[in-house]
């Protein structure tokens, strides 16, 4: 399985990006607007109006509240920062993204994380590079990436242009990531089941905050995978993190329909189920106890089923 170097600790999430389209301010507000919470909603009148000192100055933080989470540190990756948007960050994990996660996977989360937020493209890559990527991997991954988890530490750009739905669901894919770490479950399962889970966890937490957003997001994605396939691009569930950044389309996709098929297939019990046998067991173990059969098997099915145009 090809790998990419400290791969059991970096979660590449390509994520983010495909995430985030570039949307009217005003008709995103409309379809969010009463889903979401005024802090929520006004983080994301604040990341839009970012460059406008003017608006910075006038803006008040009256109705952030914010609870505080012992758990979760949220740090600026540079003086562009504002206080406001760290306490609404802090806001959406404490009161979105840590529930959710905690109600889906019955995991907890047994240290301390740290979040760490970035306003500016050259500070986010010098971070990526403080983690132990070279200069040239560490430039591929700060323009792909939406976020990174290493560990308990989370990196975030903010300067893509992020409604609170996507940045409470890559909030909530990154996090996903920090927990498996700190139970063991990385980096016993493979990348597909990583990478599919968080993108599974960040999806049900996005489609809470702004379900119009994020029920239209996928569409489509099914296509150019199976068309890509079709024209001998395609990667294979079994391919690793390396061909992400290489694939004509954006691979954890594929990742999330292959956990998506599990969950469909046996429940999210059974799914969450196999996941917290992991760390005893294997994923060879967990999954043959859990479904009657192996994993390999399934990767083997859920491949043929790509090559053949049957997603
Ligand atoms: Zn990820």
């Amino acid at each position: 399985m090809r790998k990419l170097v400290l791969i059991s600790v970096f979660s590449l999430c390509i994520y983010g990006l495909s995430l985030a389209p570039k949307q009217d301010v005003r008709a995103v507000s409309m379809t969010i607007g009463d889903k979401i919470s005024a802090s929520e909603y006004d983080l994301y009148r604040l990341l839009e109006h970012s460059r406008v000192q003017a608006y910075l100055r006038t803006w008040t933080s009256q109705l952030l509240t914010a609870k505080s989470s012992k758990t979760v540190s949220i740090t600026a990756g540079d003086a562009g920062l504002s206080p406001q948007i760290q306490t609404a960050v802090n806001s959406m994990i404490v009161g979105r993204c840590i529930p959710q996660i905690q109600r889906t996977l019955h995991f907890n989360f047994l240290g301390p994380v740290e979040v760490r937020l970035f306003t500016r493209p050259q500070d986010y890559q010098q971070a990526i590079e403080s983690l132990g990527a070279n200069s040239s991997n560490s430039a591929l991954m700060a323009e792909k990436t939406g976020g990174i988890a290493y560990g308990s530490r989370i990196l975030v750009p903010l300067y893509n242009d992020r409604s609170p739905g996507s940045l409470i669901s890559v909030l909530t894919h990154e996090l996903t990531h920090v927990v498996f770490y700190q139970n063991s479950v990385v980096p016993a399962i493979p990348t597909w089941i990583n990478e599919g889970t968080a993108w599974y966890e960040g999806i049900t937490a996005g489609k809470a905050a702004a379900y119009d957003q994020f029920s239209t997001m996928l569409e489509g994605a099914d296509m150019s995978i199976l068309q890509a396939f079709s024209h001998h691009q395609g990667v294979y569930l079994t391919a690793g993190e390396t061909a992400l950044l290489k694939a004509p389309y954006d691979v954890e996709i594929e990742d999330y329909l292959a956990v998506s098929s599990l969950v469909k297939r046996g429940g999210m019990a059974r799914y969450v189920s196999f996941l917290h046998r992991v760390p005893e067991n294997g994923v060879q173990g967990a999954f043959r106890q859990e479904y009657g059969y192996s994993v390999n098997q399934f990767v083997a099915q859920f491949d043929r089923k790509l090559a053949h145009g049957m997603l």
